[in-house]
């Protein structure tokens, strides 16, 4: 961009006569001022030359910028992209292509510190854990699992009305059942009151989910675990206290998992 100079130079140099017969200058005055304009004119386009060249170099340093950026998100997602297509080097099923029936209702959670992404290769066992607060529902601890800052979820929740929720896809991992997160599926299971014990709807409805989980995983009744059995906490607490409920839990969700073979 070139501004035009309309000072009292250039009308000196238009208009030479009027300026002679006001200031009385001579030709070598005259001379003289058009060399300075010269030099001004000159001055100015080597500054504007300069700021174009500027804006160019920051215009190809943030295009250059940007290429790096959208290159290396790409590797990282095409690194991704192979991690889960990779073929399951035991050669169990293949997580990801598994379909929840409609009496699941999958609401998974996108809270990054419960939800870490980690993947979940194998499944060896299902872990059973009780949620520990009497009467809140399969909701209200997935909205918890939810919540910014807590760091525990679980894949499923059985509720007081045995309705289930879904809080993380199969092929992730849960973060519940401390070292046996990377190869367990975890299930939260609610409770009318302190004891910890299953009521009997959502008992009926755990054991469908686990029957319907150890066909998926081809696993049998004697894959279920108690968070207790990893960590020893008393979790879930009624089924720790009473070994027999816990015995009786793996006998009927054996004989429904032959039941609907
Ligand atoms: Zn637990």
């Amino acid at each position: 961009m070139t501004v035009q100079y309309e000072g009292p130079r250039t009308k000196a140099v238009e208009q030479p006569d009027a300026a002679d017969h006001q200031s009385g200058r001579t030709e070598p005055d005259r001379l003289e001022e058009k060399r300075v304009w010269q030099e001004v004119k000159e001055k100015r386009r080597i500054r504007t030359e300069a700021a174009r060249l500027r804006r160019r170099r920051r215009m190809l340093a943030a295009v250059a910028g940007g290429a790096a950026v959208a290159l290396a998100v790409g590797f990282f997602f095409g690194l991704r992209a192979l991690w889960y297509a990779a073929p399951d080097p035991l050669g169990g099923p293949d997580i990801s292509q598994i379909r929840c029936p409609d009496w699941i209702e999958q609401d998974f959670i996108t809270n990054p510190t419960a939800r870490t992404g980690a993947p979940l290769a194998e499944v060896k066992d299902l872990a059973i854990h009780y949620v520990g607060n009497p009467g809140s529902s399969a909701k209200g601890n997935r909205n918890y699992f939810n919540t910014e800052g807590v760091d525990v979820c679980s894949h499923f929740v059985v509720g007081l009305e045995g309705e289930i929720i879904q809080c993380l896809p199969l092929d992730e991992q849960s973060v519940a059942t401390n070292q046996r997160n990377k190869d367990t599926i975890s299930i939260e299971v609610c409770h009318p009151d302190e004891t910890g014990r299953f009521s009997d709807v959502t008992y009926r409805s755990l054991i469908r989910l686990i029957s319907w989980l150890c066909r998926q995983f081809d696993l049998t009744q004697e894959n279920l675990i108690r968070h207790y059995d990893v960590s020893g906490k008393l979790c879930p607490l009624y089924y720790v206290q009473h070994e027999d409920a816990w015995q009786k839990l793996k006998e009927d969700a054996g004989k429904a998992l032959e039941a609907e073979e």
